[in-house]
């Protein structure tokens, strides 16, 4: 997991109801979101420092920060799913 954004959770307080940043209550990351390089560990759970809820985010269908995952439209209008290969992130930084 990239350590890119470690201080994105700076400030954060661990509290009886969960994760508090900046005034809301984190829920750690879901399934769907591994691999995505805004997920930042924060002792030992992975919270979404874009989205305090990723479980809510990704039920109404992709997340669209996600860094792993493209949402793509079918022809018919089906929304599919393509995972991004690291390589080409890589190439887009250079
Ligand atoms: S940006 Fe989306 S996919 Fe990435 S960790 Fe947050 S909720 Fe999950």
């Amino acid at each position: 997991m990239s350590n890119g954004n470690a201080n994105a959770l700076q400030g954060a307080v661990k509290t009886e109801k969960g994760l508090s940043f900046k005034g809301f209550i984190m829920e750690p990351i879901i399934d769907k979101c591994e691999g995505c390089d805004r997920a930042v560990a924060f002792e030992d759970t992975t919270y979404c420092p874009s989205y305090a809820k990723p479980a809510r985010k990704w039920s109404y269908g992709i997340c669209n920060f996600a860094t792993h995952v493209k949402a793509e439209k079918t022809k018919t209008g089906e929304v599919k799913i393509n995972p991004l290969k690291a390589s080409k992130r890589a190439a887009r930084g250079r």
